[in-house]
């Protein structure tokens, strides 16, 4: 299959990049030059091109817009210790996509458009891949409906792309967080397992709220009844209590985390006693009021790690113990930078050579 793909590729006439300041990137809005596009329409993926980044035009009765249908991921490449340019469990972030695709009623992106038009655009723009520790390109591979039709069906036809971002070190400062115990982001039956648009603007009134109460984020609890932890913010959750490595299991209402995935497995391999399951809220409370609780955290693609500094519960706040002592996930941050850097050995062929 990978082989036979055809992509058409325009090359920009001249490159946008020397006018951009790599010691200062904001994150998610400097576009390197090119993207991947793809269309969906009579059953089939066509018109694959890789063409110069631009504005896109659609009709004002686009299906996605009205009706949702629109999904995404995320994930980054970086320059090796060599010089070369890798890419973080694409194959990951490809399985989800699909998942993703049809829980909200989409076709599905072949492998090779997905992994080899990938491949290729990042070859394309490799320059673009930031050569500092921790900075990377962002990948944004995302497919929405365009029927031009007014009525809630799936559509026929869809667009698929992919675009990058070059981003500086994501310093994630330790975060203060609340339990969410009146909204919620997902529930049973629901779209919480997929990476789904619709997810992300449904969150944005509850994570507003608590902002605006001095929060940076929220703890999302079960929709039925927000006895129990899901994830924090836009990020998977762990705890360490009593040295053990605690986290809610990946069901329908969780996003199951490619990050997630890569600090369970490294935690079991370091011996650590990882338990994936349900974490109740009065739980963590306890644990952290008898000081059995020694770590907080969310991993997610664009932080990896991102330290819980204090969590509300209610009206009571309780400060965790200081994110710079904390062992394992400390550890696990580094661990997981050094296989991005080809410092650390990539025994679970992660790394993805573009
Ligand atoms: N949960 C949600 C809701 C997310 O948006 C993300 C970011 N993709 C994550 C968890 C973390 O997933 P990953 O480690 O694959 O980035």
């Amino acid at each position: 299959m990978i082989e036979t793909l055809n992509i058409d590729v325009q090359k920009v006439e001249t490159s946008k990049i020397s006018a951009v300041d790599f010691n200062d990137l904001p994150f998610g809005k400097v576009f390197s030059d090119h993207m991947l596009v793809a269309e969906y329409s009579d059953g089939e993926w066509k018109n694959i091109a890789i063409k110069p980044y631009a504005p896109i035009e659609f009709t004002p009765a686009m299906a996605a817009l009205h009706y949702g249908q629109a999904i995404f991921e995320g994930l980054k490449a970086f320059k090796n210790e060599q010089g070369e340019a890798v890419i973080f469990r694409p194959e990951a972030n490809f399985a989800r996509f699909n998942i993703s695709a049809e829980r909200m009623c989409m076709p599905t992106v072949p492998e090779d458009i997905f992994m080899k038009g990938m491949s290729q655009l990042i070859d394309i723009d490799k320059n673009w891949i930031p050569n500092k520790p921790d900075s990377a390109l962002y990948i944004r591979p995302f497919m929405f409906s365009t029927d031009e039709y007014i009525g809630v069906r799936p559509s026929a036809k869809y667009t698929f792309i992919i675009f990058t971002c070059p981003v500086g070190a994501y310093y994630s400062k330790p975060v203060k967080v609340k339990f969410e115990t009146t909204y919620s982001r997902s529930c049973p039956g629901g779209i919480g397992y997929a990476k789904a648009a619709a997810n992300y603007g449904a969150s944005m009134y509850p994570a507003m709220l608590a902002q605006k109460a001095g929060f940076d984020q929220v703890i999302w609890t079960d929709s039925n009844t927000h006895e129990f932890i899901e994830e924090s913010g836009v990020m998977n959750v762990m705890f360490v209590i009593d040295g053990k490595l605690v986290t809610p299991p990946a069901k329908d209402t969780i996003l199951k985390g490619i990050t997630r995935d890569s600090v369970l497995t490294v935690a079991r391999e370091w011996g650590l006693t990882v338990e994936e399951r349900p974490v109740a809220v009065a739980e963590v409370v306890k644990a952290i009021e008898e000081g059995r609780l020694t770590e907080a955290f969310g991993v997610g693609t664009a932080a990896t790690i991102s330290q819980i500094a204090q969590i509300t519960n209610g009206d009571k706040d309780y400060i965790l113990p200081d994110p710079a002592g904390r062992d394992f996930s400390n550890k696990v941050h580094k661990h997981l930078d050094a296989i991005k850097s080809g410092a650390t050995a990539d025994t679970h062929g992660w790394i993805y050579k573009v």
